[in-house]
């Protein structure tokens, strides 16, 4: 498997747990805890005003493609941790750089992608943890479990297909939009479309429903339709 953020992660658990043997290429995607501290991570998340945030506050304008972090909804909502993975036997690999002929090569950066994951939980149970003390809310205490497996293998890289006998490659890398039937000059060098709040420079043409359009939760269920109320009014009133 290719890509290791949450459908990356989601169908590489399925397959190996399923009793597929997995392979897997990571790359820097966060992880939450499903629950943390007596309430689920999302209900956390809004509290923070984490999908709330919009893309000024982002580090640079290439930060909204992003995966989102490592968590599940499956079987009623449950933590994704690649440590676990490799405990369960998944080979967890760096980057994927090149292929050829039947030998993949894979960047020796494993490591550093499971230590951003690790950051990443830290960081926002970190928020959590300043939240309740700022707030004085009731919640009890919880040490999060620390996994080092993933660490602990060989680097690799390089893979033989054919000797590790992998037969089938899902690439879980994300998808790219396609605009082509938009014949304006209104897309930025990463190809989204240059615009304020879905508002273009040409009078009638909007967006709504990508990721970080104005917020984080733009390109989600609990924001879309925020999104969507603010451009439909704008255009009633035209
Ligand atoms: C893999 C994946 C997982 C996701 N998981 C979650 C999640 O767990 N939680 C969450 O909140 N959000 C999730 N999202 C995001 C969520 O799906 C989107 O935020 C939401 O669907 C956006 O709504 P929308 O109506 O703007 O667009 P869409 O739901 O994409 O609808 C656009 C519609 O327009 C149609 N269309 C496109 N071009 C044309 C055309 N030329 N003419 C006519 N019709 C056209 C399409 O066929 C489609 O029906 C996920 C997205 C993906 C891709």
């Amino acid at each position: 498997m290719v890509g290791s953020a949450q459908s990356g992660c989601q169908i590489a658990q399925e397959l190996y747990q399923s009793g597929r043997r997995v392979c897997l290429c990571i790359g820097g995607t966060g992880r939450v805890p499903r629950r943390y501290r007596g309430k689920d991570i999302f209900d956390w998340l809004l509290e923070l005003g984490f999908f709330d945030r919009t893309v000024d506050d982002l580090p640079s304008p290439q930060a909204k493609f992003a995966g989102n972090p490592h968590v599940s909804g499956r079987d009623g909502g449950q933590s994704l941790n690649l440590h676990q993975f490799a405990r369960d036997g998944v080979v967890l690999l760096g980057h994927l750089r090149g292929v050829s002929g039947e030998t993949i090569h894979v960047a020796p950066d494993r490591k550093e992608s499971l230590a951003k994951a690790d950051a990443f939980e830290r960081e926002i149970s970190g928020l959590i943890d300043t939240l309740i003390e700022q707030t004085g809310v009731q919640a009890p205490a919880e040490d999060l479990p620390v996994l080092r497996d993933g660490y602990d293998a060989d680097e690799i890289t390089e893979l033989d297909l054919s000797a590790a006998g992998i037969t089938s490659i899902i690439w879980a890398t994300g998808y790219a939009f396609d605009f082509s039937m938009v014949k304006l000059p209104i897309f930025d060098a990463d190809g989204y479309p240059i615009q304020k709040r879905g508002f273009t420079e040409y009078p009638g043409l909007f967006f709504v429903g990508m990721p970080w359009l104005y917020r984080q939760k733009s390109g989600l269920l609990v924001g879309v339709g925020e999104d969507a109320d603010f451009v439909a009014a704008a255009i009633a009133e035209r």
